[in-house]
């Protein structure tokens, strides 16, 4: 009988690994299951996978000889080290054209570093964002590989089967590019999230703060705006955690300490946005905010001296501008995802990776946490125009935008006299009115680094023509 049996191997028994192995088991796929701590293959075998047609391996020897070729390896391993460790292991056993598949939360770089190494061996790597956490790897991930394009025909069927799907049953899985590009659509996704989220914090503290209302007004509110544009994962979670009560009776969400914490994704998109030069703003906000957040002590003692605003409280009418925030929300986000693509343009213009922006927004679309109605809208956008250059010149984002405007500018000057924060909000808004100016200050910038540094400057008549001038007139 011939041992090559296991369509796929999958190297890491921890949640992930586990959940996705289940997965590939219920789309027909005979998956071979190794751990470096080998007790957990027959935990494994013993109880999660009882009863599937899931094999185990002993060893990666045992392992690579239960597959069939080009062998398939996925690991979901804890990123960095470990995942370089099992690389060096397995390429003495693998053979050319043998595939190695890394859907951990791997750094982008390391993804390139690793597709090259492994190319001069004649091996094909993959770095293959997955999204959507236990129940995502489960039941259907958001999965975004990218890496060696060889690779794409031998991994493809088995990726789309185990992938969300949305509309009529297209898959939350497509090629995404080159070398790390996976994991770095899958880094920009993780800081979109984090922008996602922030932004709905913003709104529960006017709607809390400002507006007064109580935690089942506002459930009802998040209720609502599911039925609108904002139709989301997260607008229906944060509902639910509205309603949700502790065992006393009482809501549990006032109760929980309000510091934040955060792995470092986020944090990675903020750096590649500074790095690249793309005003990614409202991410960057919305990692500051969590540092914020995260100042808990210091926050408490600066409440006591730190005064805000004097003023009135709000008088306004409580619907309408709860429409108002909540049209705020929706132009923010828009922003917020127009940023999130021109840092992916801009990558692919350092990397030289073609991206195909309309896969990415449909691999998003489900899935994953930022999933919701609105990646559908920009899926159309770059269905309409391959080449659109910034979401906010798509007609249907400019319209979403014009219509939104008011309430957005009534929403924040009305949350900054109130004195609440809104980083994201404003950032937005700022961005929103820096893009749409053809004629910003940075005349006088370029004009002050001229002064003080001979930087030199163009005239607006002649660009590309850089002159000095001396200011002072002495010297
Ligand atoms: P994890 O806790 O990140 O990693 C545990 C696994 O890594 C175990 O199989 C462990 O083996 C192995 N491992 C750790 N250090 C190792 C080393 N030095 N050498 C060899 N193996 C090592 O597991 P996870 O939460 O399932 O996540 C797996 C990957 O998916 C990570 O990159 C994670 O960031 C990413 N991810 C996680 C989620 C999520 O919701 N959890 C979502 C998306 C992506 P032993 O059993 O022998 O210790």
């Amino acid at each position: 009988r011939n041992m090559a049996q296991a369509d796929i191997a999958l190297i890491g028994l921890a949640v992930m690994g586990q959940n996705l192995i289940l997965n590939m088991n219920d789309h027909g796929f005979v998956v071979c299951a190794y751990n470096r701590t080998v007790s957990k293959v027959h935990d494994f075998l013993a109880n999660e996978a009882k009863g599937t047609k899931v094999i185990g391996a002993e060893s990666l020897e045992d392992m690579v000889a239960k597959l069939k070729k080009p062998r398939r390896i996925l690991m979901l391993v804890k990123a960095g080290q470990a995942v370089d460790d099992f690389i060096n292991k397995l390429v003495p056993l693998l053979e050319a054209g043998d595939i190695i598949i890394d859907g951990g939360n791997s750094e982008y770089n390391d993804t390139t570093r690793r597709c090259r190494s492994l190319k001069e061996k004649n091996l094909l790597f993959v770095g293959s964002g997955v999204s959507g956490g236990e129940d995502g790897a489960r039941y259907g991930p958001s999965l975004m590989p990218g890496g060696n394009k060889e690779a794409w025909p031998h991994i493809k069927d088995i990726f789309q089967s185990i992938a969300a799907k949305v509309g009529t049953g297209e898959p939350c899985c497509d090629w995404v590019g080159d070398e790390g590009a996976g994991h770095f659509v899958k880094m920009v996704h993780n800081g979109i999230e984090y922008g996602d989220m922030q932004l709905i914090c913003e709104a529960y503290h006017l709607m809390k703060d400002v507006l007064g209302m109580d935690h089942d007004e506002m459930a009802k509110a998040f209720d609502d705006w599911n039925k609108t544009e904002l139709d989301s994962f997260l607008i229906e979670i944060t509902a639910d955690i509205l309603k949700f009560k502790a065992a006393d009776g009482t809501h549990l969400l006032p109760q929980i300490r309000d510091a934040a914490g955060q792995k470092g994704t986020g944090k990675w998109t903020a750096i590649s946005a500074l790095e690249y030069g793309s005003p990614v703003t409202l991410i960057g906000e919305a990692v500051f905010a969590r540092c914020l957040s995260a100042l808990k002590d210091e926050r408490m003692k600066a409440s006591k001296s730190l005064a805000g605003p004097q003023g009135d409280k709000f008088k306004g009418n409580k619907t309408s501008f709860l429409e108002d925030i909540r049209k705020a929300l929706y132009a923010s986000k828009i922003i917020s995802y127009a940023q999130g693509f021109m840092l992916l343009r801009q990558a692919a213009g350092e990397f030289g990776w073609s991206l195909n922006y309309g896969a990415i927004a449909l691999m998003w679309r489900g899935g994953c946490i930022i999933r919701s109605v609105f990646l559908g809208k920009i899926k159309e956008a770059f269905d309409r125009d391959g080449e659109l250059q910034n979401l906010l010149l798509d007609n249907f984002f400019s319209n979403a935008i014009k219509d939104c405007q008011e309430s957005w500018r009534r929403t924040v000057s009305t949350g900054v006299q109130q004195g609440i924060p809104m980083p994201c909000f404003t950032t937005a808004l700022s961005f929103y009115d820096g893009y749409r100016h053809d004629m910003l200050p940075a005349n006088l910038l370029q004009a002050q680094r001229d002064y003080f540094g001979a930087h030199t400057y163009e005239l607006l008549s002649s660009p590309g023509k850089y002159i000095h001038t001396n200011w002072t007139g002495h010297g």
